[in-house]
């Protein structure tokens, strides 16, 4: 069994003061991963390394699976340690845990020592050809390969000792926490959990928004919403989930504005009372789901014109992505399913035959001229029903 991880990190890039910032909030990513698992753990930083050391009997496949949701991990290393007792010793411990790891030996291999405690009498090079030389003197149908190897074997001389020759990915990117806040508008579709995911990874902790729109949406379909922001909180961190009742303001605008225009503008006062929410909650853009033509709404020109609402900066990761390849991603990291369940939210019951996909900013903003009279006590209100859920794994 492994007694202890090496994390490996991406973004290399990251340098001084700001590299101590990034690598603190990788651990406390890591502790938040690692209260969900089984065991005693405890986490060491020394000189740009981060190891886990388990304490005690733990699940490996649960703890591996929960390492695999922390931003800015990109590799989980399962190795043994030892305290160095003589060259022999290692000698032995790497055969052992090659026999161990590997019950088909015909692959080919290399070995690559680190000595960074350089006073460990044997030199780097040479630890590299006499542990190979064990290694093939007891697994004959092993074979050397120095450039381009299946296996390759770590052998780290520090304090400890470490071996390892497995690279688990993890999702790469930056810590949750290093990049600011940003406000996800979180539906029950397929896109906004991976929007979410998405902005997670480069840092950027998450607070989502929710229009329902009761009784035309379901309890179901809000609790689905409260099951995504969860699931994506396993990336992000706790998600704190504002749920706003949009009913009022969504049959306004069924009433007194053309039908064809109804998705749009609808769009448009969800983007207006989230930037509201952003700026109390001190979040620095706002996130969403959309893809350039992927429905009506969501045309070059649809996208502009809910733009035009919005002083914040709005992101949309999945801006180039297909379907297919949302899809994929939303799969990875176990959103899919619940996606998929299909409780109505409420754009899907308010939607037009033929809605307009070229809208033009005048024209709309015209016949939200309709709504002068009611708008801006409906959107105070629906700023008093929000409701804040903390998601969290
Ligand atoms: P998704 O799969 O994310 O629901 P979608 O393809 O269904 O996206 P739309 O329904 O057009 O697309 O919504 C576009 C984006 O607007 C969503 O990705 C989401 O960010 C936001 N959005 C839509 N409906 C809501 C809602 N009820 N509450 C909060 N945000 C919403
Ligand atoms: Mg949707």
């Amino acid at each position: 069994m492994f007694l202890a991880f090496l994390i490996k990190y991406a973004e290399i890039g990251v340098k001084g003061k700001n590299r101590e910032l990034f690598e603190e909030a990788l651990v406390k990513q890591i502790r938040y991963a690692l209260k969900r698992c089984e065991g005693e753990f405890s986490i060491r930083r020394t000189r740009g390394r981060i190891y886990i050391d388990v304490l005690s009997d733990y699940d490996y496949e649960e703890t591996v699976e929960n390492l695999r949701t922390v931003c800015g991990i990109s590799a989980i290393c399962p190795m043994i340690q030892m305290q160095d007792e003589g060259f022999d010793k290692l000698l032995d411990a790497v055969t052992d845990y090659v026999d161990g790891q590997y019950p088909d030996k015909h692959f080919t291999f290399k070995v690559h020592t680190r000595r960074a405690r350089k006073n460990y009498p044997i030199e780097s090079m040479e630890i590299n050809a006499l542990v190979g030389e064990r290694l093939l003197e007891a697994f004959p149908e092993m074979r050397v390969d120095v450039h381009r190897p299946e296996v390759t074997l770590y052998i780290e001389i520090r304090e400890r000792i470490y071996v390892y020759s497995i690279e688990i990915p993890g999702p790469g990117g930056m810590p949750v926490g290093t990049n600011g806040k940003a406000m996800l508008l979180l539906s029950g579709g397929i896109d906004s959990p991976v929007a979410g995911y998405m902005v997670a990874k480069r840092g950027v902790k998450i607070d989502a928004v929710y229009f329902h729109a009761p009784p035309y949406t379901s309890e179901r379909a809000k609790q689905k919403v409260v099951d995504l922001a969860r699931l994506v909180a396993r990336y992000s961190g706790p998600v704190y989930l504002h749920v706003i009742n949009f009913t009022d303001i969504q049959l306004a605008i069924y009433e007194k504005c053309p039908h064809e225009e109804l998705t749009i503008i609808m769009r448009r006062y969800m983007m207006r009372i989230a930037e509201e929410i952003a700026k109390k909650t001190e979040c620095l853009g706002l996130v969403t789901g959309e893809s350039i033509g992927q429905v009506a709404s969501q045309t070059m020109h649809s996208l502009a014109v809910t733009n035009e609402v919005c002083a914040l900066p709005v992101f949309r990761p999945c801006i180039g992505l297909d379907k297919q390849e949302i899809v994929e991603i939303s799969e990875k990291i176990g959103t899919y399913e619940t996606s998929i369940l299909p409780y109505e939210d409420c754009c899907t019951i308010f939607v037009a035959k033929h809605p307009v996909t070229k809208p033009n900013l005048n024209v709309i903003k015209r016949h939200e001229e309709n709504l002068k009279d009611c708008i801006e006590a409906l959107i105070q209100k629906a700023l008093e029903t929000d409701e804040l859920i903390i998601a969290e794994v």
